[in-house]
């Protein structure tokens, strides 16, 4: 699935959901990629069952073009917010993200654009990326999951190693001069002592930090 709708972790296909109930604005996700620079243990891309049966896992990534046109099927005013998630990373494909967040805001400037990221990405391209989004993306909600290095790394199992805690919440900080809304997560399963510590850092670094249940 391109794009699609998301439910208390049930996902539908944005064509069966817009033909079930055309009227109601719905969230769209767009799936670009199933690759990822963490293997996070907790990630349902880990388990091969998972990967062979999900509707997320795609067999072939997408070009911008084709994603486009999925998007031209339908009117804009259709849509709460565009996220930009899927069962991958998706700065992993950072060129065809901002060349279709791009062709969103062309149709409709007010559309808010999400993205949904590990936030390594700086790590991945080697130079900041923040800047690229300004304009386009108006959330960015990062994947905190813990408040030390030492647990972010058994957790997310990030292939950047040790330095990946630290380039993560730099480029939250980044992000906060070019995107109006920055955001960072936990889920509520990790615990009180442990939600207290990412809240006193998000506190620090003047971010939102978000507890959400896990699905
Ligand atoms: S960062 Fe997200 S997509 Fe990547 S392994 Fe972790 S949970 Fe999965």
């Amino acid at each position: 699935m391109l794009l699609y709708t998301a439910n208390n972790g049930d996902y539908e296909n944005l064509a069966d959901r817009m033909q079930r109930e055309p009227l109601r604005k719905t969230n769209v996700y767009v799936n670009l990629t199933n690759q990822c620079t963490c293997a996070c243990t907790f990630c349902l891309r880990n388990t091969k069952e998972m990967r062979e049966s999900n509707s997320l896992w795609l067999k072939r990534e997408p070009s911008a073009q084709e994603v486009i046109a999925e998007f031209a099927k339908y009117d804009m005013k259709n849509f709460k917010e565009i996220i930009f998630c899927g069962f991958g990373e998706p700065t992993m494909r950072l060129d065809i993200l901002i060349e279709i967040a791009s062709y969103l805001k062309q149709r409709n400037k007010n559309i808010s654009l999400r993205i949904n990221t590990n936030g390594l990405c700086d790590l991945q391209a080697g130079k900041e990326i923040a800047p690229l989004f300004q304009g386009l993306i108006d959330t960015v909600s990062i994947s905190l999951n813990a408040s030390t290095a030492a647990e972010y790394l058994r957790l997310t199992r990030s292939k950047f190693g040790i330095q990946s805690f630290d380039a993560m919440l730099a480029f939250a900080v980044s992000c906060k001069k070019y995107v109006p809304h920055v955001v960072l997560t936990v889920v509520d399963c990790i615990g009180e002592t442990e939600i207290i510590a990412c809240q006193s850092l998000a506190d620090k670094l003047g971010l939102t930090l978000r507890v959400r249940s896990f699905e």
